[in-house]
């Protein structure tokens, strides 16, 4: 039988994509490309001012930068690239704040932490970063963090670094929580509008688009396999009466009947769809005819036996069956009118029966409910 909508899980949303939404190695390939001349142009004023030991520390993070981005050029390993960036540009920041390149302006750069590392990991993991961040800056400008390395920060710089850090970091937790809810919020609408497309509201069953799309997919599986399968498609007999007798609500709790009675009695692997009013369309997959057969007459004796109850009273059903099986090189649309053709003869022999394609009557109900 068809899928139901796909769940979609709140914790890791990467592996889901938005419409116009960057996706995370992309972004990832692009910080890189863009860091690589701003640290070269930073290890060359290292350079001419004779900061030899940060001239190597900027080229070295240029070049694990683009390593790590080669890498993933090579092995497409999404999780490997973000986790050696996050990984290398938390080595980098922590060493740009404390080692005060710049004269301790490279400070500065902590700020492009942040909205970088919400972005490309999960939120528990941006929050975990990001709180190191912050402790690290609080102990770099405490009175430990000044007997272990030469800061040049004023006490003012300082207040105003930690508040401005803590206030940037709250801000894009919040922001970012709001982006995710929204892209959870798009993904669930995007896969009840699939759900939607594809199945029916009264029934819940394949809807007769969906029911063409798995007939495609089976015929396809059967060229590959040359393993044959069967369709049957099935009429509610004298589906008007009960309507006309007790209303369309009565007509709809017996369609919804036949309907649960039909998933019952399929297979996990057949497609069940509702083929239009009081229609349906059974796809069998690795079936021949006989078995089809055997099948169909199963299901019109579970829907004999079932009933529904409507303002008191008990009112039953029965069903008629055209069963074809895909012979070679037929297209899908004569196979269906094959099947229509062994229902419309189901119908005229007296209803509550059914008829295969190319053979004559091959099971009978005891008369009509
Ligand atoms: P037969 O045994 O020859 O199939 O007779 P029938 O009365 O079942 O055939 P017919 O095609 O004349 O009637 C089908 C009726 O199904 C007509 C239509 O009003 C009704 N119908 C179609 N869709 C629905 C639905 O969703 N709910 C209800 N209650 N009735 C529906
Ligand atoms: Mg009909
Ligand atoms: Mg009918």
């Amino acid at each position: 039988m068809t899928e139901s909508a796909t769940p979609v899980s709140g914790s890791d949303l990467s592996q889901y994509r938005v419409k116009g939404e960057i996706p995370v190695p992309s972004l990832i390939i692009w910080l890189t490309l863009g860091a690589i001349p701003l640290l070269s142009f930073f290890a060359l004023r290292a350079y001419f001012r004779a900061e030899t030991d940060t001239f190597y520390a900027l080229i070295a993070a240029a070049t694990l930068l683009s390593l790590n981005a080669v890498v993933y050029l090579v092995s497409r390993r999404d999780t490997l690239l973000r986790r050696g960036f996050i990984v290398l540009i938390t080595i980098l920041f922590l060493y740009l704040a404390s080692a005060a390149i710049e004269d301790g302006a490279a400070i500065m750069w902590l700020f492009a932490y942040p909205p970088i590392i919400f972005y490309i990991s999960e939120a528990r993991v941006g929050v975990i970063a990001c709180s190191g961040g912050l402790l690290a800056v609080v102990l770099l400008f405490s009175p430990l963090g000044d007997m272990i390395f030469e800061n040049p920060y004023s006490i003012s710089f300082r207040i105003v670094m930690v508040a401005a850090f803590t206030f940037e970091m709250v801000s894009c937790y919040v922001l970012d929580q709001s982006r995710r809810r929204s892209k959870l919020g798009l993904l669930k609408l995007a896969s009840e509008f699939e759900y939607a497309a594809k199945h029916d509201a009264l029934t819940g069953l394949a809807n007769r688009r969906e029911g063409h799309v798995q007939l495609d997919i089976e015929y396809e599986r059967y060229r590959r396999s040359d393993r044959p399968f069967s369709v049957l498609l099935i009429d509610i007999d004298l589906f008007k009466q009960i309507n006309d007798r007790y209303g369309h609500l009565a007509g709809d709790k017996m369609i919804v009947l036949v309907a649960s009675t039909l998933r019952e009695q399929c297979r996990k692997i057949d497609t069940v769809a509702r083929w239009g009013g009081e229609e349906f369309l059974v796809i069998l997959p690795e079936t021949g005819g006989r078995e089809a057969c055997n099948s169909a007459n199963r299901i019109r004796e579970a829907v004999a036996a079932a009933h529904i109850e409507f303002e008191g009273k008990l009112l039953s059903a029965t069903i008629s069956v055209g069963a074809a099986e895909v012979q070679q090189g037929e297209s899908m649309d004569r196979l269906l009118q094959r099947a229509d053709e062994a229902l419309y003869q189901a119908k005229t022999s007296g209803r509550n029966a059914v008829f295969q394609s190319g053979v004559a009557l091959v099971g009978f109900g005891s008369g009509l409910a």
